[in-house]
């Protein structure tokens, strides 16, 4: 069992107060808090090694691309990725998804071929597939979900079909929490012909993934979300697919040979790297991964399950309650109502309290509409998380349905 007091005191922002009251950071899914080990890292690298990688022969340079590419190769052991060269670095998982859409979309999509997303999918995995069947007239087809907030499989079996080019759904809701069976929508795609790409943004910080045993074939996620640094992002794909695939920005570094009168391009991953990259946080990110798997994926993983459990029999009395994502599987996401009540005025009675919570639509607004709700509040937990902390939200909330009911 891991120590989630041991584990804070490696957190330096939750050592403070907000509005006199000890925080208590439960936006977890927007975004984590930094470990003192990784921001030591960022220190430590523009203290020590701050150079431009794969350029110079000089001795900062060597130590800074040795750094930088110790991370893609400890984002390959995480993610079980055949070879680092497949790990790509982006700016976060937004980038990700698009880097796929304007690369693999604009190349391997065209008229008529349909793309399948789902109802509760992030703007992210949305909007870059709107803007590409606009440009090549493909078609966009949404996957239902039940009220539980589930996918709706047997529809998704129906829906598939050898027009089928691309599915792009996430592995875990980050507005209801729900882990999705993507082993069987791969499964299920590939049985069509189809590829598939996974945002992984809500996956990673909590699971063990393997992106071989899913046999999947573009995986995205975000540092900022599993204690790393935040405007990092990796973009995981199969090396065929990242090899047929053309550069997604012109620059220096994703190149072999410029000449006016054409250019060869470099080798996957730096193919997909143009210009200089964001070296500081890809180092610190290494830093990041260590501590995951110091404190073990698993344990995290058990640690969160417990909380959220804790979490919805804490708040199940509260008056008014109504949680809002009730898969059978989920996440360590708590998203919920105050029947009649709007989400902002409870989420600044807590703030109030010094407690953080998400209120809103979440970048889901599709979601919103299908559940027929405006947001939510979310309270999203992580390794450092304690039931302590819950005690005293579950009283908060109770004090705020008073007030607000
Ligand atoms: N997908 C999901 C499921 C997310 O939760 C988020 C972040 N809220 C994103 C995509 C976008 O990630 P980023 O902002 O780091 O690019």
């Amino acid at each position: 069992m891991l120590n989630p007091e041991l584990i804070r005191r490696d957190f330096p922002i939750l050592q403070q107060k907000v509005n006199g009251k000890p925080l208590i950071y439960f936006d977890n899914a927007a975004t984590s808090q930094k470990p003192r080990q990784v921001i030591d890292a960022l220190a430590h690298y523009y203290t020590s090694m701050n150079a431009n990688v794969h350029r110079g022969v000089h001795f900062l340079a060597e130590k800074a691309t040795e750094a930088f590419e110790e991370t893609r190769q400890a984002v390959a052991q995480m993610i079980n990725a055949p070879a680092k060269e497949q790990i790509i670095f982006t700016r976060g998982t937004t980038e990700s998804i698009n880097l796929v859409a304007a690369s693999y979309g604009r190349n391997f999509i065209g008229e008529g071929d349909e793309i399948i997303i789902s109802t509760m999918e992030h703007h992210s995995n949305i909007v870059p597939w709107q803007m590409l069947c606009l440009e090549k007239k493909a078609v966009l087809k949404v996957l239902p979900i039940n009220d539980a907030g589930e996918l709706l499989m047997e529809e998704y079996r129906q829906m598939l079909s050898t027009r089928t080019k691309l599915v792009a759904v996430m592995h875990v809701s980050n507005a209801l929490g729900t882990v999705n069976p993507v082993s069987e929508i791969i499964r299920l795609a590939h049985e069509q012909g189809a590829k598939v790409l996974i945002d992984g943004a809500q996956a990673v910080p909590h699971y063990l993934v393997d992106v071989q045993a899913l046999d999947v074939d573009f995986y995205a996620f975000s540092a900022h979300k599993m204690y790393g640094p935040t405007g990092m992002g990796i973009l995981y794909g199969k090396r065929d697919l990242l090899e047929a695939m053309p550069p997604y920005m012109g620059g220096g570094e994703m190149i072999k040979e410029v000449r006016f009168n054409g250019t060869t391009y470099n080798d996957i991953p730096y193919k997909f790297e143009a210009g200089t990259p964001n070296i500081a946080d890809v180092v610190a990110m290494k830093a990041a991964i260590d501590y995951m798997q110091g404190i073990g994926q698993q344990a995290i993983a058990q640690h969160e399950q417990n909380l959220l459990q804790y979490a919805v029999d804490s708040i199940s009395s509260v008056p008014g309650i109504r949680l809002v994502g009730t898969a059978k599987q989920k996440a360590s996401v708590l998203s919920f109502l105050i029947e009649g009540v709007h989400p902002m005025d409870v989420g600044m009675l807590l703030d109030a309290k010094g407690i953080a919570v998400r209120t809103g639509n979440h970048c889901a607004m599709p979601l919103m509409e299908r559940l027929g709700i405006p947001g939510t509040v979310r309270a999203s937990f992580a390794v450092y998380n304690t039931e302590a902390e819950i005690d005293t939200f579950a009283k908060e909330l109770r004090r705020a349905a008073d007030i607000l009911l």
